[in-house]
């Protein structure tokens, strides 16, 4: 189950590469700019801007309920039928998140993009949390190797051990994020335990000492944009070798798509930087100086 391939992506690991988006996430994190990738299942979402007021949604689709001036309502516990959503809606306002393809359509996308990849490209596994559909993740790993595709994953790191053990034996490049240390706050915000996450980090390395991991942490406003928390990553990273870190810069891309899946936006909309004192550049300033990162 997935909801997007991506193609030419530049910042999923070294070089070019093709990025596949697993769906289904055990995290909730209140800012997620991915909602479409925590459910497990496909979704039905309406996207305003593309929406002509037809109505032929209401005759067709059982689930759809009224046309008003808030957009059309879904009953979203009907079941829908991708195909018949796709044949009712004609400007593909209505639409699904999420579909499910074999290892071996996704592995002859990556391939098709190979000419792309040069020395250091490849298949990236991202999501929701690729290794929370774990067969699957590995499957699709392991026909990358069998095609010697170079190969990458992200991860929360709030996955089961065995999984990651597997993926490590398959992997070129990992994409671990640390979101905080604060272990309360990690929990009351995403859901995620601490513990989990970092004995998997530990782990992983202990294991795979060779394999380059680039720890990556989104600085949310609110949540761990401190340098204190940043601060207690790098301390934490230091003596691990082959790991570089990197830190995200939060963005509100998301709220079309929370409004599409009829969902409320978590996290404010208009996020003003200046007025709130977001200060990014001096955590990122900090981050490039601490040695040995
Ligand atoms: S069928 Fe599609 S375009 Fe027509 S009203 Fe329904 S959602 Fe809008």
């Amino acid at each position: 189950m997935i909801f997007s391939i991506q193609r030419y992506c530049l910042h999923d690991g070294p070089g070019i590469r093709t990025t596949v988006f697993l769906k289904g996430c055990p995290l909730r994190c209140a800012w997620c700019s991915n909602p479409e990738s925590q459910n497990f299942w496909p979704e039905l979402a309406w996207s305003e801007a593309g929406c002509i007021k037809c109505g032929a949604c209401l005759r067709e689709l059982p689930g759809v309920s009224a046309l008003g001036e808030r957009g059309i309502q879904i009953i979203r516990e009907t079941p829908a039928d991708p195909d018949a959503v796709r044949e009712a809606c004609p400007s593909g306002a209505l639409h699904f998140f999420g579909e499910r393809k074999t290892v071996q359509e996704i592995l002859d996308a990556a391939e098709a993009d190979s000419i792309f990849y040069g020395s250091d490209g490849g298949l990236t596994l991202s999501g929701g949390e690729p290794f929370a559909q774990p067969e699957f993740a590995l499957a699709l790993l392991r026909e990358a190797k069998a095609r010697r595709i170079h190969t990458a994953a992200e991860t929360c790191g709030f996955v089961s051990w065995d999984a990651l053990y597997e993926a490590g034996r398959l992997l070129d490049f990992l994409i671990y994020d640390i979101k905080s240390l604060n272990e309360a706050l990690l929990k009351s915000q995403t859901g995620g335990l601490l513990e989990v996450s970092l004995e998997n980090f530990k782990r992983f390395k202990k294991a795979f000492k060779p394999l380059p991991v680039l720890v990556r942490t989104p600085v949310i406003p609110g949540f761990n944009d401190s340098l204190l928390e940043i601060e207690k990553i790098v301390e934490f990273l230091a003596p691990f070798e082959g790991v570089s870190y990197e830190l995200l810069k939060y963005h509100r891309f998301a709220g079309a798509k929370y409004k599409a899946l009829g969902r409320p936006v978590p996290y404010p909309e208009n996020f003003d930087e200046e007025a709130y004192g977001y200060r990014f550049d001096r955590l990122e300033d900090f981050v490039k100086k601490a040695a040995p990162l």
